[in-house]
């Protein structure tokens, strides 16, 4: 099967998903939704998802992009998550997503001489240890001060002791998302964005499925399942309530605010992790430039843009300013970006969840960096199954465990995932088109570097994108100034991974929304120009779809463009990690 998300068969889709009846239906496209439908799909299961907005339009496009054990969670104990996590990085590095998760070095550097390098050095042993011996990451090294800033001249070289590095792996997130989804329809799946489940279908206390709206033309349908899945994240208590089902945790949003900074703002050729008050800051290499955060506050307002705010903002720079030598201002700033994190706030009762809940009670005070990152599966209802929590990182393993409850009535048996041994779209024949860049750089009248742009945003399925250049070799100019994205990627981005809007290509497919000063707004007309004749848009359409985009990136970017003074630091504040 093709493993297309063709956005001009959206009629298709929808047809064949109100046809029914399927096995299972999934709400919500986002990691863990996509992760589910691909899943059950591999599993021979007839498979339906429908996604309010956009696949990852929610957390899934706002994480901070790591594929990580999460070596904050192994000084909290978490240590079956970590193990979980680290086997599961090096899965998607190795076999699974080699073009999309690339390993990263962190640099962690040492404030304090004597107890910090047993500490810090006690922790990483562990981490390696965890992960085992066969290993697609180095082990972590020892650095004298000299030797840190060898590698990272941006710090503060004063009261600096040294550092250790060890490595994690990083990911487009959204890109990642929609590539699961994409593998998920190359095994059968029937995906539909833009397609929300207003409620769910009973026949007595059995779910039988989801009433559905078309988010693009309000028109209402039924889809018929023998099991409905719930991977809504941060909206799973309203998927819950609108059907008046008791489910057996809540959810307990917390905002994570990121910064894209300009490359020459850091002077540093590796990852970096340094301690806060609350928690930890990255600074991330994203391409050319860096990705720094991130916050962690509760939320309790819009789940669909949640807002960064100007105090945001200062307490990244605040933070990060106190090691580096030359201190960030609001002009190094390009982008911004805010996200919710779903966390379990209350476990769900013994009888009902699977072994992953938090088992204490009474966390909803608790701060949320201190609350558990493991999932909790739920089966409030016969034909209903219900996820949350997790991290991106072990979205394979949620999936795998919210398919095996929800087929766990069915009449036949259903067998195993087979998920840790599929790789995704791109993956296969990936070394065989890295190696042959010139050649396809030659043959298709591009530069290498666009070449090699290509394969490490869509591995061995760059060759698709570079067909539609030789189709119209104007497609194979660059979108915009400054950035590498070529033209063609917004009509594959139609043709291939179903974005239907400006939004769809600016903010998840090619990620000039934060990587741009202007949030891409500058290339919104030649965006809606490109898909204008596939999509059929006429003159007005096209001026909605920009302008729709300008109100969206003015409000994503709200934060930047309120004057905040940055408060001045003292020295005696500099890190007491
Ligand atoms: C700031 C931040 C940093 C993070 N960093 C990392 C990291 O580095 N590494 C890591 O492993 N994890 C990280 N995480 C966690 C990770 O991003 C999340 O756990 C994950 O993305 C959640 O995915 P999800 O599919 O459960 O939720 P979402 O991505 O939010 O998907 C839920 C989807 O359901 C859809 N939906 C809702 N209601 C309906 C409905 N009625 N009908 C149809 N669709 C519906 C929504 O539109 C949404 O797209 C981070 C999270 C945050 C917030």
């Amino acid at each position: 099967m093709p493993g297309v998300l063709d956005a001009r068969d959206r009629d298709g889709a929808l047809r064949r998903l109100a046809a029914g009846p399927l096995d299972v239906l999934v709400i919500g496209g986002g990691i863990t939704g996509a992760g589910a439908a691909l899943d059950a799909a591999s599993r021979g299961l007839r498979v339906g998802l429908v996604e309010s907005r956009d696949l990852a339009a929610g957390t899934s496009s706002r994480s901070s992009k790591l594929i990580h054990g999460g070596l904050r969670y192994l000084e909290q104990g978490d240590f079956k998550l970590v193990k979980e996590a680290l086997r599961e990085r090096d899965l998607l590095v190795s076999r699974l997503a080699p073009h999309l998760v690339t390993p990263l070095p962190f640099l962690y550097p040492l404030y304090k001489k004597v107890v910090e390098r047993p500490y810090v050095g006690a922790g990483l042993v562990l981490y390696d240890a965890m992960e085992g011996t066969r290993r697609p990451v180095p082990y972590h090294r020892h650095l004298t001060t000299r030797g840190a800033l060898r590698r990272a001249p941006a710090l503060r070289p004063d009261r600096l002791a040294g550092a250790m590095v060890y490595y994690d792996a990083q990911v487009d997130d959204a890109r990642y998302t929609m590539t699961v989804a994409r593998t998920a329809a190359a095994h059968g799946a029937i995906v539909l964005t833009r397609a929300s489940a207003t409620s769910l279908l009973r026949d007595g206390e059995r779910v039988t499925g989801a009433r559905v709206r078309d988010e693009e033309t309000g028109r209402e349908f039924d889809v018929r399942a023998a099991a409905v899945i719930v991977c809504a994240g941060v909206w799973s208590d309203l998927v819950h309530l609108t059907s008046g089902v008791r489910a057996g945790y809540q959810v307990r949003m917390s905002k994570g605010v990121h910064l894209v900074l300009a490359g020459p703002a850091i002077d540093a050729t590796t990852g970096m992790i340094v301690r806060t008050s609350k928690s930890v800051l990255f600074f991330i290499p994203w391409g050319e430039r860096w990705i720094v955060g991130t916050t962690d506050t509760d939320w309790s307002g819009d789940r669909a843009e949640p807002a960064a705010n100007p105090e945001d903002v200062d307490y990244i720079l605040r933070e990060a300013n106190r090691v580096l030598a030359k201190p960030l201002s609001r002009s190094d700033v390009l982008g911004i970006y805010a996200g919710l994190r779903p966390l379990v706030a209350e476990p769900a009762p013994e009888k009902n969840t699977d072994k992953h809940a938090d088992k204490h009670t009474g966390n909803g005070d608790k701060p949320t960096t201190k609350l558990s990152r493991e999932h909790v599966v739920d089966t409030p209802l016969p034909g209903l199954a219900s996820i949350a929590g997790g991290k991106f990182t072990t979205y394979r393993l949620m999936a795998r465990d919210v398919v095996d409850a929800a087929v766990a009535g069915f009449p036949e048996p259903v067998p195993p995932s087979v998920t840790g041994q599929l790789p995704l779209i791109g993956a296969d024949g990936l070394p065989a088109v890295r190696a042959s860049a010139r050649r396809l750089a030659a043959d298709y009248g591009l530069e290498v570097a666009a070449v090699e742009h290509l394969t490490a945003r869509y591995g061995a399925a760059a060759v698709e994108v570079l067909d539609i250049i030789q189709a119209d070799q104007s497609l194979g100019q660059p979108l915009t100034d400054g950035h590498p994205y070529l033209r063609a990627e917004v009509a594959y981005a139609v043709t291939h991974e179903g974005a239907l809007h400006v939004e769809d290509v600016l903010a998840r497919r090619v990620r000039l929304l934060i990587e741009s000063p202007d949030a891409g707004t500058s290339a919104a007309p030649e965006v809606a120009a490109i898909m204008a004749p596939l999509l059929g848009w006429n003159r007005r359409r096209r001026a909605t779809e920009v302008r729709d985009y300008e109100a969206f990136a003015a409000a994503s970017t709200a934060a930047l463009h309120t004057p905040q003074p940055l408060p001045g630091l003292a020295d005696e504040a500099l890190v007491s990690a």
